[in-house]
């Protein structure tokens, strides 16, 4: 049964509003209920990390200096609930540069695993689109959280997940059918601890780990 200790989370759409591009820090706007959730989670012992896409950065459509800014201000927000962030990591690169580190690769966890002695059985991640789902899947992390904050709402249903509205749909446990699927649906970040209980309570049973024949 494993212990989940460490949390990581998407940063755009999951934890702050995902504006596009965001490269403005006056413009980092916490989800409703994101400081609480964490500040819960953070005074219980969880480590919690942000990774993050910033393909605006290889696009040329904001500088490294936005991008930390921006995380900045995210982390200044997240102060004001009582909230460190152990770490921020982020891929700069445009998809078309193929590097190692935008996810759904891996490279972002790879950085943090050595960073900071993680083990992949004691993490899960939360995000709002099939790449995080795809990223925790190919980490190998104890669980993938899809909310339905930001793009999230849109990933179940394009995923064939079923259909909002989103108030209609509850916490619950999935069977993903691929890497990009969830293995638990979590509406909403207040959720998280009910969540981290039902998996410390039963650990996906992905193909890789079902009993030989
Ligand atoms: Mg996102
Ligand atoms: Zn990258």
């Amino acid at each position: 049964m494993p212990r989940i200790t460490t949390l990581l989370f998407d940063r755009d759409g999951t934890l702050i509003k995902d504006k596009g591009y965001l490269a403005d820090p006056s413009g980092v706007e916490l989800l409703p209920e994101a400081g609480e959730a964490l500040s819960l989670l953070f005074r219980r012992g969880f480590r919690l990390f942000v990774v993050s896409n910033q393909s605006g950065i290889g696009r040329g459509l904001f500088s490294l200096e936005d991008a930390l800014a921006c995380n900045a201000a995210l982390a200044e927000q997240l102060a004001d609930f009582g909230v460190t962030l152990t770490d921020i990591v982020f891929c700069p690169h445009a998809p078309e540069e193929h590097c190692p580190c935008r996810k759904p690769a891996t490279g972002l966890w790879d950085v943090l695993r050595e960073r900071h002695g993680l083990r992949p059985g004691a993490a899960v991640m939360v995000g709002d689109k099939a790449e995080d789902m795809a990223f925790a899947a190919r980490a190998g992390l104890a669980g993938r959280m899809l909310t339905l904050t930001g793009s999230g709402l849109d990933t179940f249903s394009r995923l064939g997940l079923g259909e909002g509205p989103a108030e209609t749909l509850t916490l619950r446990r999935l069977i993903p059918k691929s890497e990009q699927e969830p293995d638990l649906l979590l509406p909403h970040l207040s959720w998280l601890p009910e969540a981290i209980q039902l998996v410390e309570a039963a650990p996906a049973a992905g193909p890789s780990r079902s009993a030989p024949g």
